[in-house]
């Protein structure tokens, strides 16, 4: 029997500032509807994870994609995640400076090659010879961003470079990382998550939007996961894989994703956002941040939210 769609996606959990709202709520909203549009047009759980991502890649208002934020040395340098819940199959990218859509790449890995990752040069390499089309770098750095690094290493000299930043550095840091879990037709879920990582980030630093288990995972066994936030205590909890096993354990998606949360600032002091689904369609989101953006479609309803702490 056909199972009903679900599909989820997030444009980042942080401080969203007011001013930004209506943008975020934009982004997710017009993620969604690509997603959904493959779903209904009987794509897979995959592609419908991918077109969404692809979606808040090309929206600015994201940290994914065009207008990410520059490392210390002025660049976008981007990562990217997909995989299959079905096959357990997945496709990622690090550090790539010439890909507009590292999904794009990472899909193609996750279909074309034995491999699972590829990063720098090597993964633009493989994605020109799929058919990819390679730009500059210089193409998706926008000016917000410029004056953005600019203000954010001023106060970082001011401040003696100080590693354990003062309140004033961590307030100018936001997590606009995208991401987007699905279920299609057949019962198979996916997910994907896309980042620009943390703005000044150190040239070659990864952060755990695309590592397995970390920033996003699936297993049809399980859940799909995607999540956003302060990478570095993430990836060191494999938060994903983490909140996908207590699912496979039993407990609801919707309890898991708060848990996880819960267990990211117990543990670690750690902030970000996660959205979890199961095969069975039940999900979770949720966030220790001030707020996060969202976006839910099912047969029953579409829904999008920035919603404030605790209220998920
Ligand atoms: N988790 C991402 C990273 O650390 C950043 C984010 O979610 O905004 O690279």
């Amino acid at each position: 029997m056909p199972t009903n769609p679900v599909l989820v996606v997030h444009g980042g959990a942080w401080a969203i500032p007011d001013d930004m709202v209506e943008a975020h709520l934009n982004g997710v909203r017009n993620a969604a509807a690509a997603g959904w549009g493959s779903l209904e047009r009987g794509g897979s759980a995959l592609d419908a994870v991918e077109e969404a991502i692809v979606v808040m890649e090309d929206d600015e208002t994201f940290d994914a994609g065009r207008g990410s934020f520059l490392n210390r040395d002025g660049k976008v340098q981007l990562d990217a995640f997909i995989m299959d819940g079905a096959t357990l199959r997945g496709g990622g990218v690090g550090c790539v400076e010439r890909l507009r859509n590292p999904v794009r790449a990472a899909r193609k890995i996750l279909s074309e090659s034995p491999h699972v990752y590829f990063v720098a040069e090597g993964a633009e390499r493989f994605a020109a010879e799929y058919g990819i089309a390679l730009c500059r770098n210089e193409e998706l750095v926008i000016p917000r961003e410029i004056e953005r690094l600019r203000e954010y290493q001023a106060q970082e000299s001011k401040s003696g470079n100080d590693l354990f930043a003062p309140q004033i550095l961590n307030d100018m840091l936001s997590h606009d990382t995208v991401g987007a879990v699905a279920l299609d037709r057949q019962g198979n879920i996916a997910a994907s998550t896309s980042t620009g990582g943390t703005l000044n980030k150190a040239p070659g630093r990864l952060g755990d939007s695309s590592l397995i288990g970390c920033g996003c995972y699936a297993d049809n066994l399980s859940a799909a996961a995607s999540t956003t936030g302060w990478g570095e205590p993430i990836m060191k909890l494999v938060l994903a894989k983490w909140a996908a096993d207590r699912v496979e354990s039993g407990s609801l998606p919707e309890w898991v994703a708060k848990e996880a949360m819960n267990y990211l600032k117990q543990r670690l002091d750690g902030h970000g956002g996660i959205i979890l689904l199961d095969a069975q369609g039940r999900f979770g989101i949720a966030h220790n941040t001030p707020r996060m953006a969202w976006a839910l479609q099912t047969m029953k309803k579409q829904e999008a939210g920035i919603t404030a702490k605790g209220s998920t």
